[in-house]
C-alpha cells in the first residue's frame, strides 16, 4: 500500500502556523514512508475564500520546502462529485430533506437550553411523508440535506496520536447538514464534512493527519465513509499550538501566519525546523537542529505528543540565530538585501555586491532575525550621521579633535586594510601621546555616531571603500571643536 496523505487548507486567511505545522507532519510522514503528499484547497465557502489567500498558502508551503506531489486540487471545481454522493445518500435513505426554518431551529435550541440540555437537532424531519414535504415546499421553504446519525451508534477508531477514541452518536448533535440550499429535485451546496470525505475517498487517502480541533468531525466522517461504502482511513490528530498562557495560539498573540514570520526575519529552514519540534521529538531528544529531510528519516507518530505544544519564541529565536550564523555571507546577503532596500538604504545591489557581502559578513554573526540587520548597518547608509549622546560626549573630550585630524590627513578612499588601519592607529597614538583606547573610541564615535557597534576596523574599511570615512572624521572634528 502506498501511503497517501493530504493537506486540505481553506483559503479563508493566510497560511496559519497551525496549518503549516499540520503540513510539516503530513510531509514528514509521507517522506518517511515514501508516500505521496497531496494538496487540496477547500474553497467551497465562496464568501470567505479568496485567491490571494490561496496564493499566500502556496507561497508559504513552497518557501518552507513542503513540496507536494499531486495537486493543487480545488474543491470548487469538483462540486459534481459531491452532488453525486449526496444524491446517492438520499436515494439510499441515508440522508433526507429537512425543511426547518431558522426560527424553528432557534426555538428548538432555546427549549433545549431551558431544559438544561445540550443543543442538537432533534431529527424531526427524518420521516416526512411526501404530502408533508409538498406542504413545506408550497410554503416556499428551502430544504437542507441532513445525514442520519443514529444516537445509539458507537464510533471507534485507533488514532495514531491519541490511541483508542470512542464517540457516541448521541454526542454528534443530531442528524448533520451535508448540503444547503437544496430544492425538491436538486441536492444543493455541499458542506465541509461531506466534501472532505468524498475527496479523501476519491483521492485514495490512506492517513488523515490534521489538528485535534477536527476530532468531532472525524466521528461524523467515519459514518459518512461507511454510508458511502468506502474503507475508513487511519487518523492522526495533532496537538494544538498554545501560547504562553496555555491557550490556542491565535491572532491576538501577534504573528500567526507564515508570511508574518517571514517578514519578521525568520528563515525558512529555522521555522520549518522549529515547527517540526512543535509536538514531535526526535529519538535522540538532545538533537534540536535538523533539516526537514533529516527529520523525515526519523519521523513517526509514536513520538508525537498528545498534549498541546507551547510556542516558545526563545527557542525559535535561538534556532534562527544558529541558521543565520552558519549561513555563508554569499547566501545571507541575498536575504538581507530586501530588508535594506525596504529600509530605504541606497545601494546598487549588483554593482556593490562584494561590498554588501563584506557588510553581511560583518553583521551576520550578531543576527537573531534578518531584520536585526536594518539597525545594525544604518550608519553605513546615513548621508548625515546621527550621534548618540554617548557618541557626542566621546567626541567632545579634550584630545579628540587632534587625534581625528591626524588620522583624517592620511586617508585616501579604497586604500585601507586591516593592517594599515592598525598601523595608523598605532602611529597616531604615539604622535598625539594618547591612549590607544581613546583613539579607538573616538574613531568609532566619529565613524558610526555611537560608542558600540560592529567590529570597528572592518566597519572602517567598508566606509573607506565608499570614501566615507574622511568626511565623517571631518564632521566629527567640527563637532569636537564646537
Ligand atoms: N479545511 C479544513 C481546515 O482547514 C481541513 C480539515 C481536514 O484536514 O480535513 O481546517
Amino acid at each position: 500500500m502506498t501511503v497517501r496523505v493530504r493537506l486540505a487548507p481553506s483559503p479563508t486567511g493566510n497560511l496559519h502556523i497551525g496549518t503549516a505545522r499540520t503540513a510539516v507532519f503530513n510531509w514528514l510522514f509521507a517522506r518517511h514512508l515514501g508516500g505521496q503528499f497531496i494538496l487540496r484547497v477547500e474553497d467551497t465557502d465562496l464568501e470567505r475564500s479568496r485567491d490571494e489567500y490561496t496564493q499566500n498558502i502556496f507561497e508559504g508551503l513552497t518557501w518552507l520546502g513542503l513540496t507536494w506531489d499531486e495537486g493543487p486540487f480545488f474543491q470548487s471545481q469538483r462540486l459534481e462529485l459531491y452532488r453525486e454522493a449526496i444524491a446517492k445518500l438520499v436515494a439510499g435513505g441515508k440522508a433526507y430533506r429537512c425543511y426547518c426554518t431558522t426560527e424553528e431551529l432557534d426555538q428548538m435550541r432555546a427549549d433545549q437550553k431551558a431544559r438544561g440540555q445540550a443543543p442538537r437537532y432533534d431529527n424531526r424531519h427524518r420521516n416526512l411523508t411526501p404530502e408533508q414535504e409538498q406542504a413545506f415546499l408550497a410554503e416556499g421553504r428551502q430544504p437542507v440535506i441532513r445525514f442520519r446519525i443514529e444516537d445509539d451508534r458507537e464510533i471507534v477508531w485507533d488514532d495514531m496520536v491519541r490511541g483508542r477514541m470512542t464517540w457516541k452518536g448521541s454526542d454528534l448533535g443530531g442528524d448533520m447538514v451535508i448540503a444547503r440550499a437544496a430544492s425538491a429535485t436538486e441536492v444543493g451546496q455541499p458542506l465541509y464534512n461531506l466534501a472532505v470525505v468524498v475527496d479523501d475517498i476519491d483521492m485514495r487517502i490512506t492517513h488523515v493527519i490534521r489538528g485535534e480541533d477536527h476530532i468531532a468531525n472525524t466521528a461524523k466522517q467515519i459514518l459518512l465513509y461507511e454510508a458511502l461504502g468506502a474503507e475508513v482511513p487511519l487518523f492522526a490528530h495533532t496537538p494544538l499550538i498554545l501560547n504562553q498562557t496555555g491557550q490556542k495560539l491565535s491572532k491576538r498573540d501577534g504573528v500567526t501566519s507564515i508570511s508574518d514570520f517571514k517578514k519578521m526575519g525568520y528563515v525558512a529552514e529555522a521555522l520549518a525546523n522549529y515547527m517540526t519540534l512543535l509536538g514531535w521529538s526526535p529519538p535522540d531528544s538532545t538533537q534540536e537542529r535538523f533539516t526537514l529531510a533529516n527529520a523525515a528519516k526519523e519521523f513517526s507518530f509514536e513520538r508525537v505528543n498528545k498534549a498541546g505544544a507551547k510556542f516558545d519564541w526563545d527557542k525559535l529565536n535561538w534556532l534562527n540565530s544558529q541558521y543565520l550564523h552558519e549561513m555563508p555571507a554569499e547566501q545571507l546577503v541575498d536575504q538581507l538585501i530586501p530588508y535594506w532596500q525596504e529600509a530605504g538604504y541606497s545601494f546598487d545591489a549588483e554593482g556593490d555586491r562584494a561590498w554588501l557581502e563584506s557588510l553581511t559578513a560583518l553583521v551576520g554573526p550578531s543576527l537573531v532575525r534578518l531584520d536585526d540587520a536594518v539597525e545594525m548597518v544604518r550608519f553605513f547608509f546615513a548621508s548625515e550621521l546621527a550621534y548618540s549622546e554617548e557618541g557626542k560626549a566621546q567626541l567632545q573630550q579634550a584630545e579628540v579633535a587632534g587625534v581625528l585630524q591626524a588620522i583624517a590627513e592620511q586617508l585616501t578612499p579604497g586604500s585601507l586594510t586591516a593592517e594599515s588601519a592598525g598601523e595608523l592607529v598605532k602611529q597616531v597614538t604615539k604622535s598625539q601621546n594618547v591612549k590607544k583606547g581613546l583613539v579607538m573610541r573616538s574613531l568609532r564615535a566619529a565613524l558610526t555616531g555611537d560608542v558600540h557597534g560592529p567590529d570597528l576596523t572592518q566597519s572602517w574599511i567598508l566606509l573607506n571603500q565608499h570614501g566615507q570615512d574622511k568626511s565623517r572624521l571631518e564632521s566629527a572634528i567640527a563637532l569636537a571643536q564646537a
